[in-house]
């Protein structure tokens, strides 16, 4: 230990100068949860002015980016990692043993061993692609281009427009054919629009990416640059027609239900049936057009386009969707792209890494029954339970102490409350993935059979009833949702792991980890856009006028709070975009805080497991240290222009800096730059 370390002992509160002696003290007995959370933090940090310093400083000290990654996260990324080298293990035994022909072991296996296969992909070249494009090379005028598009989207190349099976929102009970905005190369309209230099930067960087790709694909130079110029700008006019991001999360205004002979007069020169026998259904009737001006938008565009800019659009889609399963320079060209352009990734991911992601992709639940039987301990599941419960619970109580809410309202939020589902671990039903078929030398044809299995039984789904036990993400994501149509909450298998989740972690850990993602994704069934739908899944007006105006003045508060965010100087979170995220924040840590109160009333409060810090404390600590992040500037970037979610490093503190038990917990005052001024609540 240093020299000066007891003079500046005397300088910091006793409890944490007591908390930084066990990590230096010999006889304690090794505790691995307690110095995996101490060995996270910097002690000499106030936690009241710079809490995420506090809880994560010496984890961001000690922990490099990956060169592989664009951000690193102490919870997501390491669960991820970790979770990828179980997957491995299962693929490369598959793959070694794949058992019966045409079982789910052999396509796991094959389909892995055919990734790994690099010579066979690269001798097969483009030979694989040839017939899709032939089919972008048939595209003449609106009526070729419509069943280009409806063949393409059958093999799961996307164009146009973005479309799929959901549930109708006001009758959440049958599935619905969505159409959407949708038919861009970049990940945002943003970047087609803005005048913001850097992006602009990108969209010229993109347009000699296009151009890269098409020359790969056998095209000369001169017609590759060409080509790629006539698709930024053909794509710049379908970014023009699309809502910003923000409005798209607005719910109410993305329900505008037609028939065919709706859709015929919103966009009359494009010839829908064309495209929906190509696409494989002829019979979709009822429609939910959620952005009907796109449409309006791409009947002009697509009259006023000569052939070759709409079939050098749809050629480039159809190489750009499937660089990953082409020879390796297709796979290093998308990323130098997509991976250091954009997010400022120094190395591609090896290529293993890539295949896992691609098997958990095509056949995901194949892969998670295998993951479960192996990592899922049942116990696991009982004590989720139990945790879920008191985060319901403490949702139901808080509401009674909401000054905003009338009683009418409240009644009705009770209700809702209670007919929240829960999911947790993996689904009771697995997939069905026998009408895939996957051969150990053919990757590229193993995963588009993979993929147009899918996109049959998406569109298998319209007119019937939902299928309320179909899971959205597989058990092995390290992710969790909430699912307005449904009313439900699921917590994939795999985020029931430490950091968020441990059997053996302190209550207190526990609920500051996935109790808070719980009280999370309970809360977005009340936050500004899944309010709007009942205990049901029905979207309606529930609310009482009065109330609904006070929840947004409280919500109002959020959204300017968080739109002061910078993530460098000029570039901001966008309060509107990350509204509902926020909100979810913010619920989810009270609750869960509430939850541990509880949980600590049945049980009796155990004795702090982590020295210098009280129970409540470790909560918090343990909230934050989720959320430890190291990225790229470039990923930031990105990150506020293209996700809802706001930067790891301000979720660490904006929950807390507008948390009463937060202040009380580690005695913050007003002034603090912990302590938010002014401090929003909403629920
Ligand atoms: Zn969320």
């Amino acid at each position: 230990m240093k020299r000066t370390a007891p003079a500046l002992a005397l300088l910091v509160p006793v409890a944490l100068a007591a908390a930084q002696t066990p990590t230096t003290t010999p006889d304690l007995p090794p505790d691995p949860v307690r110095d995996s959370v101490l060995s996270s933090m910097d002690l000499g940090a106030d936690p009241c002015q710079d809490f995420y310093r506090y809880a994560c400083g010496r984890w961001l000290d000690a922990t490099p980016l990956p060169a592989d990654q664009a951000r690193w996260t102490r919870s997501f990324s390491t669960i991820t990692e970790h979770n990828r080298e179980i997957v491995k293990a299962l693929l490369e035994d598959a793959a070694a043993r794949p058992g019966e022909p045409g079982s789910e072991r052999q396509k796991i296996g094959d389909l892995y061993g055919a990734c790994m296969d690099e010579a066979a992909i690269e001798k097969a070249g483009l030979a694989p692609l040839e017939p899709l494009l032939a089919v972008a090379g048939s595209a003449r005028d609106a009526a070729t281009l419509m069943r280009a598009a409806g063949e393409l989207g059958r093999a799961d190349i996307d164009v146009l427009l973005g479309y799929g099976a959901i549930a109708d929102f006001k009758d959440p009970g049958t599935a619905l054919f969505f159409m959407s905005q949708g038919g861009l190369g970049l990940p945002d309209r943003d970047y087609y629009v803005s005048e913001d230099p850097k992006k602009k930067e990108l969209l010229a960087e993109y347009e000699r990416h296009v151009a890269r790709l098409l020359g790969l694909a056998g095209q000369d130079a001169e017609s590759a640059g060409a080509d790629a110029r006539r698709v930024v700008a053909f794509e710049t006019e379908l970014a023009r027609a699309s809502r910003p991001r923000a409005e798209m999360r607005d719910r109410d205004k993305l329900y505008h239900k037609i028939d065919r002979e709706g859709l015929e007069k919103l966009a009359p020169s494009l010839p829908w049936a064309a495209f929906f026998e190509a696409l494989g259904a002829p019979g979709i009737r009822s429609i939910n057009v959620a952005v009907p001006e796109f449409y309006q938008a791409l009947d002009r565009l697509v009259g006023a386009s000569p052939p070759e800019t709409l079939r050098a659009y749809l050629r480039w889609h159809v190489v750009n969707q499937s660089a990953d399963f082409l020879p390796e320079r297709f796979a290093v060209a998308d990323f130098e792209f997509f991976g250091r352009a954009l997010s400022g990734q120094a190395e591609i991911q090896p290529r293993w890494k890539r295949c896992v992601a691609a098997v958990n992709g095509l056949l995901g639940e194949a892969v998670g029954k295998l993951y479960v039987e192996r990592e899922f301990a049942g116990d696991s599941k009982k004590v989720a339970v139990e945790m879920i419960e008191d985060v319901e619970r403490a949702f139901e109580a808080n509401l009674a102490g909401l000054a905003w809410m009338d009683d009418a309202t409240r009644t009705r939020a009770v209700e809702k409350a209670r007919k929240v589902r829960n999911k947790i671990g993996y689904p009771d039903a697995w997939r069905d993935y026998s009408a895939v078929v996957v051969r150990r030398d053919d990757y590229f044809g193993g995963a588009a059979s993979a993929a147009r299995f899918e996109t049959a039984r998406q569109l298998a789904k319209v007119g019937k009833p939902v299928d309320r036990g179909e899971w959205l993400m597989v058990p092995q994501a390290v992710n969790a949702y909430y699912l307005s149509t449904n009313n439900e909450i699921v917590f994939p298998a795999g985020i029931l792991q430490p950091p968020f989740f441990d059997e053996q972690f302190p209550a207190a850990m526990n609920y500051g980890g996935v109790g808070a993602v719980m009280g999370h994704e309970l809360t977005h069934g009340f936050d500004d856009q899944g309010r709007k739908s009942d205990g049901d899944g029905v979207l309606r007006e529930w609310w009482e006028p009065e109330v609904t105006a006070r929840f947004e003045s409280a919500a109002r508060c959020v959204e300017e709070q968080y739109a002061k965010l910078e993530v460098e100087p000029g570039v901001k979170v966008d309060g509107k975009l990350t509204l509902g995220e926020n909100i979810a924040d913010l619920g989810g840590l009270e609750q869960a805080y509430d939850a541990y109160k509880s949980w600590e009333a049945r049980h009796g409060a155990p004795a702090p497991r982590v020295p210098g810090l009280t129970n409540d404390q470790l909560l918090f600590v343990s909230f934050a240290q989720v959320w430890c992040t190291q990225t790229t500037p470039e990923f930031l970037r990105r990150q506020v222009t293209t996700d809802s979610h706001s930067p790891g490093q301000f979720r660490a503190i904006g929950a807390p800096r507008n948390s009463a038990a937060f202040r009380r917990a580690f005695s913050c005052a007003p002034g603090d730059r912990m302590v938010a001024e002014p401090t929003c609540a909403v629920w």
